[in-house]
């Protein structure tokens, strides 16, 4: 049975930070396969060349494999890309191969350049319905460590916008780029965006700096920033070259507990108010 509720529609969270290096990747993986063992139906997209997704997924990603690349440069439906992962029932992923590394030149060219995984996924979704399959719960979608083409179509394509913030002395560097780039998109291209998830990584709480940064973190951002936070762990980090994700290589380890933990604070955060939202009185 499922131990998380099941939202009421599809939620589509794109993971972005234009640091490299913060954990959009790791907290993908891991929360995607945290809310797929708690019984939803998850896919991951893969959107960075880099590929780190789909190793840590299991997902074949040899140059020349059906993957994201397909789906914003040739057009090829969702459906032809899309891979179950080895070790986690209930849980699905797009790879991305190296072909998408030309990507973001290849698609200034292109005719609605900014919507097409959109229009993908809205497809990709809609025939599941029609097919009669179930329905996804979630879709995660993990960007490259920039602010171009790729990450704008993942902006366009989700509703909410997932930050993972490492707890280190320049954490909110960057952040005001990141927040204005996302403003833009909500006035130009999809109103419907907004941060609704903010999760402090690698914290180690003995340094006064993670706290500090943490407390900094909490204090501009106090509905968003999840109470769980993510310790630096040993297992997290050697997970992916086992082509595992930490919740199935170490699920005892305090990584995994973490990352559950967060899954469940995502999943219980409905669309991404701090607290449930209770139906308000009839009439009111
Ligand atoms: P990004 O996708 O933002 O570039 P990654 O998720 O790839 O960041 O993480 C960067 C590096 O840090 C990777 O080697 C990853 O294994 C490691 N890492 C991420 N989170 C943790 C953690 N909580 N503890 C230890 N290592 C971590
Ligand atoms: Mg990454």
């Amino acid at each position: 049975g499922r131990k998380f509720p099941r939202p009421p529609k599809t939620r589509i969270i794109t993971v972005a930070n234009q640091k490299g290096g913060v954990g959009k990747t790791t907290t993908t993986v891991n929360l995607a396969a945290g809310l797929a063992q708690a019984g939803l139906n998850v896919l991951v997209i893969d959107n960075d060349p880099q590929g780190n997704a789909s190793t840590a997924l299991g997902l074949e990603h040899r140059a020349g494999t059906p993957s994201v690349y397909e789906v914003l440069i040739e057009d090829a439906p969702i459906a032809s890309t899309v891979q179950e992962c080895p070790d986690v029932p209930n849980l699905w992923g797009v790879p991305a191969t190296i072909d998408l590394s030309g990507s973001e030149i290849e698609l200034v060219s292109l005719v609605s350049r900014e919507t097409r995984l959109r229009r993908a996924l809205d497809t990709y979704l809609e025939q599941r319905i029609a097919n009669g399959e179930e329905r996804i719960d979630y879709v995660l979608i993990d960007c490259p460590p920039s602010l171009g083409l790729l990450t704008v179509n993942a902006f366009v394509t989700g509703r909410e916008v997932f930050i993972p913030i490492q707890c280190e002395y320049y954490a909110l560097e960057g952040l005001s780029q990141l927040l204005k780039t996302i403003d833009m998109i909500r006035a130009h291209l999809n109103p419907d965006l907004r941060v609704s998830s903010i999760l402090l990584t690698m914290y180690d709480g003995r340094t006064n700096l993670a706290q500090q940064v943490a407390s900094e973190v909490r204090t501009h951002f106090p509905n968003e920033t999840f109470r769980t936070t993510i310790p630096r762990s040993v297992r997290i980090s050697e997970a992916p070259s086992y082509a595992q994700t930490v919740m199935t290589y170490d699920p005892s380890s305090t990584g995994a507990l973490a990352y559950l933990e967060a899954a469940r604070e995502l999943a219980e955060r409905g669309q991404g108010f701090s607290s449930p939202r209770r139906p308000s009185p009839a009439g009111v």
